[in-house]
């Protein structure tokens, strides 16, 4: 049976006047909005007790699972406001159908693609408010996310899980994304490997990749790219981006994802609209060694980063260290032309300022 995310009666808002201020200048969920969508699993009765409540805490013991074995998975996704006043979303079954597979291998139960979107509409259509008109490419960045909330120390899948979505209003996760950002390439840290969890969207991965970007940052980079663990010699992906590499002959590489790479919604839109943009997609493994003489040689002009929050990031150099040295690896182009129309092309549908001949705009109200 689907669940019904109804409002429970008597929950309190946001002033009208707090929440002008709010969404003048709201950072990156700086600020979450007055509800969540909540649900429980138990493996008795499955799915059950799901409404749409007051933005607030849970509650949680000390002993519960996800503390200790990071039992968890999560998912991103925005909600756009069009020039009208309507509100849309981008592709949001994509996101449900990857927390089925997330779950999967966290042996968590996961949420049928109907609930999750039931879930993501209604506490939309409650916070509609809450949804920033798009100047500066403001929106509202919604996380759902499923987690093993059950007492038990012994290590094993939790027989009680919750499921929640909580969001709020969002400037672009990295700048503008036209101001190129240094990437550290890490060869000593990995953030999957075959038979891991790389595919999954869970806590754990992010976990792992911090150390990584605790190196990165010291040395001027916000952002790591990882490299496969078995060999360090593959590109895979940042700690919650896809890549590409653009050449000098228009196409557009990115590595297959093979289960240690995340399949962003994002790197599947951008891989759909190359074409329409006179460029070649092109997945195929590309090695550090590739990488590197391309953009020295000038084969390799630009290189960016994507992802829903960030959507897309231009890449101005990368920084690598061997024997103790630091190389430091500009690209030709790193506010690139290719890098500019990718970006505008995708925020042209998003926004609604451009047709949208994927299907890829569900919307949400009027
Ligand atoms: C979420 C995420 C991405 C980007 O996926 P989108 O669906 O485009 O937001 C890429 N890599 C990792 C590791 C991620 O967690």
């Amino acid at each position: 049976m689907s669940l019904s995310f109804d409002l429970v009666p008597g929950t309190h808002r946001t002033s009208p006047e707090k929440l002008v201020e709010i969404l003048r200048d709201p950072g990156f969920v700086k600020y979450f909005s007055d509800h969540q969508a909540v649900a429980t699993w138990t493996a008795d009765a499955g799915w059950q007790d799901s409404k749409i409540e007051n933005y607030g805490n849970f509650d949680i013991m000390p002993g519960t699972a996800v503390l200790h074995y990071s039992q968890e998975v999560f998912e991103g996704l925005k909600a756009y406001r069009h020039d009208d006043g309507s509100l849309w979303f981008f592709r949001p079954e994509m996101n449900a159908r990857r927390m089925i597979q997330s779950c999967r291998r966290l042996d968590l139960p996961s949420l049928p693609e109907e609930d999750f979107l039931t879930s993501v509409y209604a506490l939309m259509t409650v916070d509609k408010d809450w949804v920033p008109n798009g100047d500066g490419e403001k929106s509202y960045y919604m996380r759902p996310f499923i987690f093993a909330n059950e007492q038990f120390l012994g290590v094993r899948s939790a027989a009680r899980a919750t499921y929640a979505v909580i969001g709020g209003p969002a400037a672009p996760y990295l700048s503008d994304g036209m101001t190129p950002v240094d990437i550290w390439v890490t060869t000593t840290y990995s953030r999957a490997g075959d038979g891991g969890t790389g595919a999954a969207k869970c806590g754990g991965n992010y976990a792992s990749a911090l150390a990584a970007q605790r190196e990165g940052a010291e040395h001027g980079c916000s952002q790591v790219l990882f490299t496969d663990a078995a060999s360090h010699e593959w590109v895979e992906e940042l700690g919650g981006m896809n890549f590409f590499a653009v050449t000098a002959d228009s196409a557009l590489i990115t590595p297959p994802t093979a289960g240690t790479i995340l399949e962003g919604v994002t790197r599947d839109a951008i891989l759909t609209l190359a074409p329409s943009l006179g460029l070649t997609p092109d997945v195929r493994p590309i090695s550090l060694s590739e990488l590197f003489a391309g953009i020295v040689e000038g084969d390799i002009v630009e290189a960016f980063a994507c992802g829903t929050a960030a959507v897309v990031s231009a890449i101005g150099k990368l920084l690598h260290q061997t024997d103790g040295e630091v190389e430091v690896m500009p690209l030709t182009s790193p506010v690139g032309e290719v890098t500019r129309a990718i970006r505008t092309a995708l925020l042209d549908i998003q926004w609604g300022r451009a047709a949208d001949p994927y299907g890829w705009m569900h919307k949400i109200t009027d």
